[in-house]
This record gives structure tokens, C-alpha cells and sequence, in this order.
């Protein structure tokens, strides 16, 4: 599973962020833009900055458009501004485009891996929720509505069926990371190791303090205490063993 950075879709930095943990992520809300299709992460990140909303960044955790790609947003662990009152416990995904046909079955596809890479992250079963769900709001749309409370079933597969290979694709796609790394998948180890009750300073620089951490789950995992977060360290982190 690829999600595109934000200095790929060319993100302007936030003013400010403010974290929350692992531990305190509880639901995954869905949302849609109603917008057209053609609506990039940048506008709408424009529009969210600008003076109608004045927020601090994109509402959202992430986005996902029509063709299936996934944006990241405020991100895993930033506290977003998508549905009151639910920001802190909740990750909020949003579909590019209009209810109908924009909500295409490779969207649909990106949101359920989206929602279970979430889950592995943070260690437990996130509930499914659409924004009408939490207040009065027609977002995400009839057609979003309906497939999250269906279970957000990925499309084509039947109820029960094998599980798809949105992990394998995952693990495949994860980088190695090093004591000396730095950025947004340092971040995202350092969530875990939270997760993981091996808490350190989520600042996304890997420093002694997040290798001693890594090196201290390696040896509860099984695995080389070498404090480098490689194929073998990754499923110990995300419990996929
Ligand atoms: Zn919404």
C-alpha cells in the first residue's frame, strides 16, 4: 500500500500539530469531499487553510481519490479537524468526489486498507464510522453510509472470504529504517513503540532513545536486538506475526 507524502502532492506545512497516541485512537470516520473528482489534496488543503475555515492544516488524517490513490493528510497521529468532537479518538479518511459513481470500487479498496493498516497500528479493532454517524450531516453520502455500515466489505469479496493481500502489499512497501533516520515513518514507529508500552518522544528523529525502544521490542519479538526496523521488525511492531 502506497500513501503519497505530503511533499509529493506538494503540501503547504501546518501552522501548528498536535499529537495524540495509539492508545487513544478509537474510531476510523469516513467522510467525502463533495466535491468534483478532479478536486486535488492541495485545494482542498487551500481551502481549510484559508480565511472561510482558518484551520491549521487539511481537516483530514487522509485522503483517498477515485482511482484509488491514498494522500496522506494530517497523517496517523496528528489531531485533525474533520468531526467535532472526535478528532483526538478518531482518524479521519476522506473520498474525493460526489456520492454516485465517484465512489468507486478502487476508493472503496484504499479506505478498507486504509482501515486495516489503522487497526494494526494501533493494536486494536477501530470502530467503523461514517461523519453522519457522529452528528447531524449528510457526509459521506448515501453510497459511503450504506458501505460502512455493511462493514466496509472490499469489493469483490465475499463475506467470511479469505482476507485480501493489503498486508503483504503493506510489508512489501516499508522501509528500513536506522538509528540517524528522520521524518514521518520514524513517527509512525515511534506511535508504536508507544503502542507497544515501550513509549519514547514521537519528534520523528531516530535517536538512542527510540533504538534502545526498538531494540527492547525485538527481544520481547524474538527477533535481533540490533535497534534497526527492518522486514523482520516490522511485523514484531505491527503484532502481523
Ligand atoms: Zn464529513
Amino acid at each position: 500500500m502506497k500513501i503519497i507524502s505530503r511533499s509529493e502532492w506538494g503540501a503547504r506545512p501546518p501552522r501548528t500539530r498536535t499529537l495524540t497516541t495509539w492508545s487513544a485512537r478509537r474510531e476510523f470516520v469516513v467522510h467525502h469531499s463533495e466535491g468534483p473528482i478532479t478536486q486535488t489534496p492541495r485545494q482542498i488543503q487551500d481551502f481549510h487553510m484559508g480565511p472561510s475555515r482558518g484551520w491549521s492544516d487539511i481537516g483530514y488524517n487522509f485522503l483517498v481519490d477515485h482511482r484509488g490513490r491514498i494522500y496522506q493528510g494530517r497523517g496517523w497521529l496528528v489531531i485533525g479537524a474533520h468531526a467535532t468532537g472526535h478528532n483526538t479518538s478518531g482518524i479521519g479518511v476522506c473520498v474525493i468526489g460526489r456520492d454516485g459513481p465517484d465512489i468507486t470500487p478502487a476508493a472503496r479498496t484504499a479506505v478498507r486498507a486504509l482501515y486495516q493498516y489503522a487497526c494494526e497500528l494501533g493494536g486494536r479493532t477501530l470502530a467503523k464510522r461514517g461523519h453522519g454517524d457522529l452528528m447531524s450531516t449528510d457526509c459521506p453520502g448515501d453510497t459511503l453510509r450504506a458501505w460502512v455500515h455493511a462493514g466496509m466489505p472490499a469489493p469483490g469479496s465475499t463475506p467470511g472470504g479469505p482476507p485480501t493481500s493489503w498486508m503483504e502489499a503493506l510489508m512489501r512497501d516499508l522501509p528500513t529504517l536506522r538509528p540517524g533516520a528522520s521524518g514521518e515513518d520514524v513517527e509512525t514507529v515511534q506511535g508504536l513503540l508507544g503502542a507497544r508500552s515501550h513509549p519514547v518522544a514521537i519528534d520523528g528523529r531516530y535517536g538512542d532513545a527510540t533504538a534502545a525502544a526498538v531494540a527492547a521490542v525485538q527481544r520481547w519479538g524474538g527477533v535481533t536486538d540490533d535497534g534497526v526496523v527492518g522486514p523482520k521488525t516490522w511485523p514484531v511492531l505491527l503484532r502481523v506475526q
